[in-house]
């Protein structure tokens, strides 16, 4: 079975074809951040802009570089939202026209639920697991009994951890986007400035990370006003580590609570090398099994859209000719 992934939510055009579901045959990812650069962040309008110019180049190469063609592909999956709308039509457009064109079922995906099927690439998933999904736009813990069910049971009341990373950034002058950029400075510094954690009440597994994100903002403005001077690594390890114990400590409470099987991270956050660190430690003596995916698998990629696409075709799940991009789509509604 060979499925066509493609992937136009954000900033990333990518195509990917992966076999029986796991197996990357191709995985192209053109990605536009130099152009978004010298804006601080992702212009809408450029955005569909070079996905209309990079999407043909994009499918060309991963037929190529898989040695294949259309009429190889048993579906092709494609992500109807969330995200930006006008950068999911490109997406959403291209695929209807392929799948029409030539014949071939055509199966929406949810981005978020593309984010978490990342892990089927590297692991064989277990139910019930619990997935800790941490993204540009979204921070949530995701259970889920089976295939193509999913129950958010936490959420961001605000921003998602790598907005605020992406801000925190900004106030350090670190181009876009900053997250990678901070967590190489908290590599190099230490935890030594206070920082709030957002807990919020004890049975909550919803997150928030505006709090921390101005207390950051003042430590910096006050320092500059008192005109002392901050160690910025030392002010990026500060806020890591204050985001970090959140996420791990949240994400412990909710796979005993649950009692899953497997515990799966997801997100672009998720290349975060202290996460990544510190969730390994406290699974360590767990018994439950943490998956973290390779890095080129935690961004935006079409291999994930891919591999979960795989998993809906097999249930049946098709759209029609009239599919529409969907920027605010419900993974709970979506994908059942
Ligand atoms: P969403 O998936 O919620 O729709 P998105 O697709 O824009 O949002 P992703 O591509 O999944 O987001 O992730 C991008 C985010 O990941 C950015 O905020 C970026 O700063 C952050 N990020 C990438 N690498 C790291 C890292 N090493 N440490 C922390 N954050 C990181
Ligand atoms: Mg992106
Ligand atoms: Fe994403």
């Amino acid at each position: 079975q060979y499925i066509m992934g493609i992937e136009t939510s954000c900033d990333e055009t990518a195509v990917a074809i992966i076999k029986n579901g796991r197996e990357i045959i191709a995985n192209v990812v053109a990605s536009q951040i130099d152009s978004h650069k010298r804006f601080g962040g992702v212009v809408p309008e450029i955005a569909s802009r070079h996905h209309v110019e990079q999407l043909t180049i994009v499918l060309e190469e991963a037929l190529t570089k898989a040695n294949l063609e259309f009429k190889d592909m048993d579906a092709i999956a494609v992500t109807e939202g969330p995200g930006l709308v006008g950068a999911l039509l490109i997406g959403v457009n291209a695929a209807k026209a392929l799948a029409f064109a030539h014949g071939i079922p055509l199966v929406p995906v949810h981005h978020i639920a593309g984010h978490i099927y990342a892990n089927r690439i590297v692991a064989e998933m277990k139910f019930p697991l619990l997935a800790l999904v941490v993204s540009g736009g979204h921070t949530e813990l995701v259970y889920m009994k089976e295939h193509g069910h999913f129950e958010v049971i936490g959420e961001t009341r605000d921003d998602a951890a790598g907005e605020a990373y992406d801000k925190v950034a900004r106030t350090l002058n670190l181009p876009y986007p900053g997250g990678p950029h901070i967590d190489k400075m908290a590599q190099a510094g230490e935890a030594t400035i206070p920082l709030p954690r957002a807990w919020l009440e004890e049975d909550s597994y919803d997150f928030s990370f505006s709090g921390l994100k101005s207390a950051v903002i003042n430590t910096v403005h006050n320092a500059e006003q008192r005109g002392e001077k901050l160690i910025p690594e030392n002010l990026a390890a500060s806020f890591q580590e204050s985001v970090i114990d959140v996420l791990v400590t949240k994400t412990l409470k909710a796979t005993r609570e649950y009692n899953v099987k497997q515990v799966l991270l997801a997100g672009g956050v998720a290349a975060n090398k202290g996460l990544r660190t510190r969730l390994e430690e406290a699974f360590s003596t767990e018994k439950v099994e943490l998956v973290i995916p390779p890095l080129y698998l935690c961004t935006d990629n079409a291999a994930m859209i891919a591999a979960a696409g795989s998993i809906f075709y097999d249930k049946g799940q098709r759209a029609k000719l009239d599919l529409n991009a969907n920027p605010g789509l419900d993974i709970t509604i979506h994908n059942q």
